[in-house]
């Protein structure tokens, strides 16, 4: 691939997204009024914080505040022991792609899944044809899957989508329009493929989502010790010129699942993470 430099920093925050698992002790309600004073445009809701609500309402009362709805996350987790849990999986997938048409959401993010044990081909498979099972919904709603490949020490249980390569291959092979990938830097920063697998999924048209905290050292929880952006070790602004590259234009979403950040007050956390979303992503 051709050297390119990194990305210039971002003169505003129209470009700005956070996840309501960043702010994870906010309910859904204080996140959408915070977000919004703070300059937040948009907001990928987490599906927990949805629980006991009605989703439609909340919609417009996230759209109320000025905010766009990014994404619903998570579908996936389509791998499973036997037919039965897979079926159950497809399932609660087609209730994620509702939950999105009523919500407003244009994009479900899918953590594929996997099985302890079970072969990781296999595992792709399933992950394979649970997604083709729930493309006629996807179409009836206008709502759009993001595969989204997680870093290999998820590979046992959480996703046996390791490389923005993988992901690639199954936009391929299902070769849908409502089909495309989430670049997610913590799961991807790694990758010595991965200037060309995002090139790649330019020209496929599929790079519908992109992720962005940072990578600690030491990490000392594989789930939830992650960096906010400049706490690490990533190249972010060399990888936003890689994705914007593809002319990628869309948002940049800060997902930190940190219990060290959760435990902080929020308001102050907030200012921090628009801070560092204008000096490193
Ligand atoms: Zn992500």
């Amino acid at each position: 691939m051709t050297p390119l430099a990194p990305a210039a920093p971002l003169p505003d925050l129209r470009r700005l997204c956070v996840h309501t698992i960043t702010t994870k002790p906010w309910a859904i309600e204080t996140a959408a009024a915070r977000f919004a004073a703070a300059g937040v445009a948009g907001i990928t809701v987490w599906r927990d914080t949805l629980a006991g609500r009605d989703v439609a309402l909340t919609g417009r009362l996230l759209r109320d505040y000025g905010l766009a709805i990014v994404s619903l996350c998570r579908g996936g987790f389509f791998p499973g022991a036997s037919a039965a849990e897979r079926a159950k999986a497809i399932d609660d997938n087609r209730r994620a792609i509702a939950e999105a048409h009523a919500l407003g959401a244009p994009l479900v993010v899918l953590v594929c899944g996997a099985v302890p044990g079970q072969p990781l081909a296999e595992s792709r498979r399933q992950i394979l044809d649970g997604i083709a099972a729930v493309l006629p919904e996807c179409r009836a709603a206008g709502v759009k899957l993001a595969i989204e490949p997680l870093h290999p020490m998820y590979a046992d249980s959480r996703s046996a989508v390791n490389t923005l390569a993988q992901a690639n291959d199954l936009v391929e092979q299902l070769a849908s329009p409502q089909v495309g990938v989430a670049v997610d830097v913590y799961h991807l920063w790694w990758d010595p493929a991965l200037q060309s697998e995002i090139a790649r999924c330019g020209r496929l048209g599929a790079l519908l989502a992109y992720h962005v905290c940072d990578w600690r050292t030491p990490t000392v929880d594989l789930l939830n010790d992650r960096g906010l952006m400049g706490e690490g070790c990533i190249p972010l602004r060399q990888i936003r010129a890689w994705v914007e590259a593809t002319g990628f234009q869309g948002w940049n979403e800060v997902e930190v699942f940190s219990t060290r950040l959760w435990a902080t007050d929020q308001d102050d956390y907030l200012r921090k993470i628009v801070q560092a979303y204008r000096d490193h992503v």
